[in-house]
């Protein structure tokens, strides 16, 4: 997916008090590109994650996600664009504690009556190393595995666009780097686009965007 973001504000009211987080940014990121997201603590990046996954609204500027101005459309024509092309990976995981990480992986499709649901589940577990945790709940697997768990259950919808808000910043330095090792080489494999908020500067690619306040 090609991104295209112009002039780009966004701000915050709490109590009739303005909180000015994004200025006038513009970027533009190119179809099946990986790029790295720095920038110190509040400067805005998650807020920007969210604006480009259309969970928040800009309050003003442009946002182009393949040609198209997103914030144009009607609510129910976003959210079907997000469900259907954006992928996303947080922090903490959010899986579902009670789940094994199969329903977990499958759920996505499960909500759109997929029948091939479970076998996609199963691929993509298969595909981030977890062949053998199936039938793991969230709690009886490491920091690692959950987040490949939290992976596979964003790429099962196959998604043209990969958001990721510091995927890694809850796990030990070599467990992250495995994690966005494999980011990177299913950015390649898949050509899906892949935006990653990191704080670590080991883990930032060659593309990257930094934001200042
Ligand atoms: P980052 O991810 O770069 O650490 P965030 O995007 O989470 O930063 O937040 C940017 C700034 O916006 C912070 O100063 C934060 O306090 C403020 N902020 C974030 N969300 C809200 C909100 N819902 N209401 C008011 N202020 C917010
Ligand atoms: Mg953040």
């Amino acid at each position: 997916m090609k991104i295209q973001v112009q002039n780009l504000l966004k701000s915050y009211f709490l109590e009739s008090k303005e909180v000015r987080v994004l200025t006038g940014l513009d970027l533009t990121v190119e179809s099946g590109s990986m790029l790295s997201i720095t920038g110190p603590s509040g400067v805005g990046k998650s807020t920007l994650l969210h604006i480009l996954g259309t969970l928040d609204s800009p309050t003003s500027g442009h946002v182009l996600l393949d040609g198209q101005d997103i914030f144009t459309k009607t609510a129910s024509q976003i959210a079907e664009f997000r469900n259907h092309q954006i992928g996303f990976v947080f922090q903490f995981h959010h899986l579902l504690p009670e789940f094994t990480a199969l329903e977990n992986v499958q759920m996505p499709l499960m909500m759109r009556g997929d029948k091939q649901a479970g076998r996609e589940a199963q691929k993509w577990l298969d595909r981030v190393g977890l062949s053998e945790r199936f039938n793991h709940k969230p709690g009886e697997l490491s920091g690692g595995e959950q987040q490949r768990v939290a992976l596979a259950r964003a790429l099962v919808t196959k998604p043209n666009l990969l958001l990721a808000d510091e995927p890694t910043g809850n796990l030990d330095e070599t467990t992250g780097l495995a994690i966005v090792n494999l980011i990177r080489e299913l950015n390649r494999e898949l050509g899906m686009t892949v935006l990653m908020v990191t704080h670590n500067p080991r883990l930032v690619g060659e593309n990257r965007f930094s934001l200042s306040g």
